[in-house]
């Protein structure tokens, strides 16, 4: 039985030739819907040798918790691409988990874009994040198109979807993308994103579940059919007063005042945070979160990791969802 939204898939996507590479993600979403909504998780690519190790130690503690998928970042303007390509490639061909590869339009020529997803297709990688991405150096600064690329996500999930029968996810941004004038316009790029084939979307992380349950109330209200797509949440357990910073940068907005104000409280008023208090905070704070989102039927949680198992492994304990008793690191 097909959902509304696999009816309405955009006709080009009937000829795409067929790409070998385990189950889509939207395949893996119901295939782990059991007892347990499906988690997923993110890692970011390695700046060396020894990040590299740590992040297999990481891949091999995540694939004793079965998520659904995990997905791979790739860095501003294709910084680590040869990097992110080999890893991700690895985690295809060399582990039990199903990855997802993020890819970005910065600093791309169409033909080098459709290059990239051929030599993601060729270690069996079917499942695509297609984004923009920003500026490099600056986030918030002028976008450059590159003059033989994309101007927008849009136009590469087209792209992508053209190029055989990819699963492809999408942004979305629960408070709005920075670049939007306002919340409906923003909505209706990411219905646009969906017309044009995306399968699903993963948000900005957010700390405020209510600004999730909006974005899927005004994406639904936009577009009943694209806007029931699956729209996945993003987390990060924050473990310092340090990931405070990192949260900001990535969710492009300050944290909520009393989410600041549980973690300041914890960190005490010592010339040193508390840190084992902050990071219980944080799993707190999590854990609330990813427990509301249950509760609000969202289809699976997905966690910033940084190339960490243990935080996310704790949220997962205290949702009550069996993690191995295996020790995990940091
Ligand atoms: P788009 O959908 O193209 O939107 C960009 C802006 O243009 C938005 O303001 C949108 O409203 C507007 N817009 C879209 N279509 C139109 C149109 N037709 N006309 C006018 N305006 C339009 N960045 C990285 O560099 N690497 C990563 O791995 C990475 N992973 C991410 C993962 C997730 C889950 C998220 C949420 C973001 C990630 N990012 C990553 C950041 C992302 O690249 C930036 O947020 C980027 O600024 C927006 O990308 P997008 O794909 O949403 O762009």
């Amino acid at each position: 039985m097909h959902s509304p939204a696999e009816r309405h898939r955009p006709s080009h996507s009937r000829f795409s030739p067929i790409v070998s590479g385990g189950p889509s993600v939207v395949q893996s979403l119901r295939t782990h819907a059991g007892a347990r909504v499906p988690f997923s998780v993110e890692f970011n690519p390695p700046r060396d040798t020894a990040g590299e190790a740590r992040l297999w130690r990481t891949v091999r503690e995540f694939e004793r918790m079965h998520p659904a998928f995990v997905s791979m970042t790739y860095g501003a303007g294709g910084s680590t691409k040869d990097r992110t390509a080999r890893i991700t490639g690895m985690l295809a061909q060399q582990t039990t988990l199903l990855p997802v590869a993020h890819l970005t339009a910065v600093g791309h020529s169409i033909s080098e874009l459709r290059a990239l997803v051929g030599s993601y297709a060729d270690c069996g990688i079917r499942n695509i994040l297609v984004l923009r991405g920003d500026p490099p150096g600056d986030p918030l600064g002028d976008w450059q198109r590159h003059p033989e690329g994309v101007e927008y996500a849009e136009e590469l999930v087209r792209i992508v979807r053209d190029l055989g029968d990819f699963n492809v996810g999408v942004a979305s941004f629960p408070q709005g993308h920075h670049r939007s004038p306002d919340l409906a316009t923003d909505t209706a790029h990411l219905i646009a994103k969906l017309r044009a084939g995306a399968d699903y979307s993963i948000t900005q992380m957010f700390f405020d579940v209510e600004h999730y349950l909006r974005l899927r109330d005004r994406a639904l209200a936009c577009d009943p059919v694209e806007g029931a797509k699956p729209i996945i949440p993003e987390l990060m357990p924050i473990t310092s007063l340090r990931t405070v910073t990192r949260a900001e940068e990535l969710s492009g907005r300050p944290l909520p005042r009393a989410v600041l104000e549980r973690l300041r409280r914890a960190a005490g008023s010592g010339p040193e945070e508390d840190r084992a208090a902050v990071r219980a905070e944080g799993i707190e704070i999590a854990t609330e979160m990813a427990q509301r989102l249950i509760d609000e039927g969202a289809p699976c949680l997905h966690f910033i990791t940084l190339n960490f198992a243990k935080a996310t492994g704790e949220v997962l304990t205290n949702l009550g969802y069996e993690v191995t008793a295996a020790p995990l690191s940091a």
